[in-house]
């Protein structure tokens, strides 16, 4: 392992090994960093993704797909269905990811790229000089070393020590984590193409019940709840334990995992001297549907792309790294707010709110509804409440 890199990306999540490969590719010297010893393993994610843009990332291959989505089903407390399909039955919109090897392929294109990749590799600690972070302390095979570089990209995940180290709040409210339990499940009879969704309080109170499938028999069945609803007697898994049983009587589970998912909106500031954040260790992941791939990926590329031009102009000062944070707000800015609001809004809605919502929506046509901000346009038609909220017209 070298002493010094132009760049140090820690954590190879989809945010750290997209951000090593963008920097990479644009002519920087750059090191990913792992602490697990593989890349990917164990998930910590019900791995459904959409097909918008990831075709930037990777070239499609099968070996990354467990199953191609084509519809989504949301039931209200009530048990009505609200359906949504493409126009066209073809049209596959979503993915459901085997991540263990999605994320493994993300690396090996940040490695393609030129970054030198290690696992079995932790940050311990970050270099600071003249009041500005100038590499990385690392653990490997239980020998402590120092590696300096003129930028470090935190990608350390929701569990980031990276930001709190640079001197940025990192902090995480009860109200701005989710904590997600989810099992692996075969023999299960499901919809192979279509995600299912159950809100209310019998089911996850402030939070959802998912059915991502996986291939025919096969799915991700778990459950997301708000830190700040889960109470004593309570606990995520209780809930999936009690759904499973009377959805999937006969079902065997052959895999748990595990995991925290940010839903804070984002942290104020996502870059400092010679640092910057990607995906959860930036809390970028979306606030209503917990989501983090995407936002990963594209935080990622941000990151990784004005790392390298930092190297090229020699300037690695906050005013530089800034560029950052305005990219990803014009990106992305917009709908982290209104999914934020959503998030407060449904949290607060009490079933009876849900069912009459649904029931309003009763004569309303969901073909060709395939993303939250079209599902938005129509819910805030019918709900006045939801309409000030948002601003939306
Ligand atoms: P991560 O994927 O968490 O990667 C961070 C990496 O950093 C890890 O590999 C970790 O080992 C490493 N690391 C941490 N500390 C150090 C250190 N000190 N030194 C070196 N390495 C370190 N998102 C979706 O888009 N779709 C979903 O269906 C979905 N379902 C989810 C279900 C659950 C139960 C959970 C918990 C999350 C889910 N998410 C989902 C969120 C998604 O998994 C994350 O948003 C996404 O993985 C974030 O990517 P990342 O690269 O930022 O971080």
């Amino acid at each position: 392992m070298k002493d010094a890199y132009d760049v140090i990306v820690v954590g190879a999540g989809p945010a750290g090994s997209v951000a090593a490969r963008f920097a990479a590719e644009g002519g920087a010297s750059v090191l990913l960093i792992e602490k697990r010893q593989e890349i990917g393993d164990p998930i910590r994610c019900a791995e459904g993704v959409g097909t918008y843009e990831l075709d930037r990332y990777l070239d499609y291959e099968d070996r990354w797909v467990a199953a191609p989505i084509k519809g989504a089903t949301i039931y209200v407390p009530n048990g009505t269905p609200i359906k949504m399909r493409a126009n066209d039955e073809n049209q596959i919109y979503g993915y459901i990811l085997e991540r263990k090897i999605f994320d493994r392929a993300l690396a090996e294109r940040a490695a393609k790229a030129g970054a030198d990749v290690y696992t079995k590799t932790m940050a311990t600690g970050l270099i600071m000089k003249d009041g500005r972070v100038a590499g990385v302390k690392v653990k490997r095979f239980g020998v402590e070393k120092e590696i300096s570089a003129n930028i470090v990209i935190g990608a350390d995940g929701v569990e980031s020590k990276v930001g709190r180290w640079a001197g940025i709040n990192t902090t995480l409210k009860p109200s701005d984590i989710e904590t997600g339990v989810q099992y692996l499940m075969t023999g299960i009879d499901i919809d192979p193409d279509n995600v299912e969704f159950f809100m209310g309080n019998q089911f996850a109170p402030g939070g959802y019940v998912w059915i991502f499938p996986k291939g025919p028999g096969r799915a991700n069945v778990g459950i997301g709840l708000l830190g700040s609803k889960i109470k004593d007697g309570g606990r995520p898994i209780d809930y999936l334990n009690k759904f499973v049983e009377e959805r999937f009587p006969n079902g065997k589970i052959i895999e748990m995992d595990y995991g925290g998912v940010p839903v804070s909106g984002g942290i104020d500031k996502i870059y400092g001297p010679g640092i910057m954040l990607v995906g959860d260790a930036g809390q970028l992941s979306d606030p209503i549907t917990g989501g983090g791939i995407k936002h990963g990926l594209w935080s990622g590329e941000m990151a990784g792309t004005i790392a390298a031009d930092a190297v090229k102009a020699g300037d690695f000062t906050e005013k530089f790294l800034k560029k950052y944070q305005k990219n990803w707000e014009s990106k992305c800015g917009k709908i982290m707010s209104r999914d934020l609001i959503l998030k407060n809004y449904y949290i607060d809605m009490t079933d009876e709110e849900a069912n009459n919502l649904v029931e309003s929506l009763k004569d309303v046509d969901f073909t060709g509804v395939l993303d939250v901000g079209h599902l938005v346009k129509i819910l805030s038609k019918v709900d006045k409440k939801l309409l000030l909220k948002l601003g939306v017209n």
